[in-house]
Protein backbone atom coordinates (compact mmCIF):
# COMPACT_ATOMS: atom_id res chain seq x y z
CA UNK A 1 0.00 0.00 0.00
CA UNK A 2 1.61 3.28 -1.11
CA UNK A 3 1.80 6.01 1.93
CA UNK A 4 -0.92 8.10 2.57
CA UNK A 5 -1.12 10.73 5.30
CA UNK A 6 -4.10 12.09 7.57
CA UNK A 7 -3.73 14.93 9.77
CA UNK A 8 -6.00 15.46 13.25
CA UNK A 9 -5.57 18.67 15.22
CA UNK A 10 -4.62 17.77 18.88
CA UNK A 11 -4.49 21.18 20.87
CA UNK A 12 -1.54 23.18 19.71
CA UNK A 13 -0.38 20.23 18.02
CA UNK A 14 -0.55 19.03 14.77
CA UNK A 15 -0.85 15.69 14.64
CA UNK A 16 -0.47 13.21 10.94
CA UNK A 17 -0.70 10.02 10.80
CA UNK A 18 1.08 7.95 8.43
CA UNK A 19 0.04 4.44 6.90
CA UNK A 20 1.50 2.57 4.15
CA UNK A 21 4.92 1.76 3.04
CA UNK A 22 7.76 4.34 2.97
CA UNK A 23 9.90 3.64 -0.51
CA UNK A 24 10.82 5.27 -3.57
CA UNK A 25 7.47 6.04 -4.33
CA UNK A 26 7.07 8.06 -1.19
CA UNK A 27 8.84 11.04 -2.33
CA UNK A 28 6.00 12.90 -3.58
CA UNK A 29 3.90 12.43 -0.88
CA UNK A 30 6.33 13.41 1.75
CA UNK A 31 6.71 16.53 -0.68
CA UNK A 32 2.61 17.53 -0.22
CA UNK A 33 2.86 16.70 3.14
CA UNK A 34 5.37 19.06 3.60
CA UNK A 35 3.67 22.14 2.18
CA UNK A 36 0.92 21.46 4.76
CA UNK A 37 2.66 20.80 8.45
CA UNK A 38 1.88 24.18 10.99
CA UNK A 39 4.88 24.76 13.34
CA UNK A 40 4.34 22.39 15.60
CA UNK A 41 3.73 18.40 14.43
CA UNK A 42 3.66 14.88 15.82
CA UNK A 43 4.22 11.93 13.06
CA UNK A 44 2.50 8.80 14.14
CA UNK A 45 4.38 5.66 12.87
CA UNK A 46 1.49 2.92 13.99
CA UNK A 47 0.31 2.09 10.38
CA UNK A 48 3.41 2.17 8.61
CA UNK A 49 3.91 -1.40 7.09
CA UNK A 50 7.23 -1.14 6.49
CA UNK A 51 10.43 1.40 5.44
CA UNK A 52 12.96 0.08 2.55
CA UNK A 53 16.20 1.84 2.17
CA UNK A 54 15.08 4.56 -0.68
CA UNK A 55 11.82 5.30 1.51
CA UNK A 56 14.56 5.65 4.47
CA UNK A 57 16.15 8.31 2.08
CA UNK A 58 12.79 9.83 1.13
CA UNK A 59 12.30 10.32 4.45
CA UNK A 60 15.82 11.42 5.59
CA UNK A 61 15.24 13.89 2.98
CA UNK A 62 11.33 15.19 4.60
CA UNK A 63 12.12 15.44 7.64
CA UNK A 64 15.11 17.66 7.42
CA UNK A 65 13.31 20.51 6.31
CA UNK A 66 10.02 19.12 8.20
CA UNK A 67 12.38 19.80 11.05
CA UNK A 68 13.84 23.23 10.65
CA UNK A 69 11.43 25.70 11.93
CA UNK A 70 9.24 23.32 13.77
CA UNK A 71 8.41 21.70 17.04
CA UNK A 72 8.55 17.94 15.59
CA UNK A 73 7.82 14.54 17.68
CA UNK A 74 7.16 11.26 17.08
CA UNK A 75 5.01 9.11 18.60
CA UNK A 76 3.65 4.87 18.15
CA UNK A 77 7.22 4.31 16.35
CA UNK A 78 7.43 0.51 15.25
CA UNK A 79 9.80 -1.31 16.00
CA UNK A 80 11.35 -1.35 12.67
CA UNK A 81 10.88 2.82 12.95
CA UNK A 82 12.90 2.17 16.07
CA UNK A 83 15.57 0.01 14.95
CA UNK A 84 16.08 3.06 11.95
CA UNK A 85 16.08 5.00 14.80
CA UNK A 86 18.88 3.67 16.64
CA UNK A 87 20.75 3.40 13.29
CA UNK A 88 20.40 6.49 11.60
CA UNK A 89 20.36 9.34 13.59
CA UNK A 90 19.19 11.59 11.06
CA UNK A 91 16.43 9.55 10.51
CA UNK A 92 14.51 11.51 13.63
CA UNK A 93 16.58 15.05 13.06
CA UNK A 94 15.82 16.97 15.85
CA UNK A 95 12.56 15.30 16.58
CA UNK A 96 10.94 13.99 20.52
CA UNK A 97 10.79 10.48 20.60
CA UNK A 98 7.12 10.32 22.76
CA UNK A 99 6.10 6.63 22.31
CA UNK A 100 7.56 3.33 20.98
CA UNK A 101 6.50 -0.32 20.23
CA UNK A 102 8.41 -3.26 21.49
CA UNK A 103 7.83 -6.62 20.21
CA UNK A 104 7.44 -9.30 22.78
CA UNK A 105 6.75 -13.09 22.63
CA UNK A 106 5.86 -15.39 25.68
CA UNK A 107 8.35 -17.88 26.63
CA UNK A 108 5.63 -20.15 27.28
CA UNK A 109 2.85 -20.45 25.10
CA UNK A 110 4.94 -18.26 22.01
CA UNK A 111 2.15 -15.43 21.77
CA UNK A 112 3.36 -11.96 20.50
CA UNK A 113 2.01 -8.79 21.03
CA UNK A 114 3.70 -5.34 20.94
CA UNK A 115 4.14 -3.18 24.31
CA UNK A 116 3.89 0.31 24.28
CA UNK A 117 6.54 2.53 26.20
CA UNK A 118 5.45 6.20 26.58
CA UNK A 119 7.81 9.50 28.11
CA UNK A 120 7.01 9.93 31.66
CA UNK A 121 5.43 6.60 31.75
CA UNK A 122 7.04 3.42 31.18
CA UNK A 123 9.38 4.87 28.50
CA UNK A 124 12.83 4.61 30.26
CA UNK A 125 14.88 7.51 31.22
CA UNK A 126 18.56 5.62 30.28
CA UNK A 127 19.69 2.68 29.03
CA UNK A 128 20.24 -0.27 31.24
CA UNK A 129 16.77 0.62 33.42
CA UNK A 130 15.02 -2.18 34.75
CA UNK A 131 11.73 -2.65 32.86
CA UNK A 132 8.28 -3.54 34.51
CA UNK A 133 7.57 -7.82 34.01
CA UNK A 134 5.65 -8.03 30.74
CA UNK A 135 2.60 -10.77 31.25
CA UNK A 136 1.21 -12.71 28.84
CA UNK A 137 -2.38 -11.72 28.90
CA UNK A 138 -3.07 -15.53 27.12
CA UNK A 139 -1.35 -17.82 29.96
CA UNK A 140 -0.05 -15.58 32.27
CA UNK A 141 3.54 -16.49 31.65
CA UNK A 142 6.38 -13.77 31.32
CA UNK A 143 7.39 -12.23 28.06
CA UNK A 144 10.57 -11.12 26.76
CA UNK A 145 11.28 -8.29 24.70
CA UNK A 146 12.18 -9.91 20.68
CA UNK A 147 15.28 -7.32 20.88
CA UNK A 148 18.02 -6.82 23.30
CA UNK A 149 16.51 -4.24 25.44
CA UNK A 150 19.45 -1.85 25.68
CA UNK A 151 19.92 -2.17 21.96
CA UNK A 152 16.61 -1.68 21.67
CA UNK A 153 16.50 1.94 23.67
CA UNK A 154 19.82 3.09 22.25
CA UNK A 155 18.37 5.97 21.17
CA UNK A 156 17.38 7.29 24.72
CA UNK A 157 20.81 8.14 25.52
CA UNK A 158 21.65 9.91 22.02
ZN1 LIG B 1 1.82 -17.07 26.99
Amino acid sequence: MALVFQFEAAGEWQRCYLSGVINEDSEVTLGSLLSQLQPKVVFNFRRVDSINSCGVRAWITFIRQAATGREVAFEECTPEVVSQINMIPNFRANSRVLSVYASYTCGQCNHQRNELFQDGRNLPKSIGTQLEPVKCEKCGGVMEMDEIEDEFFAWVAA
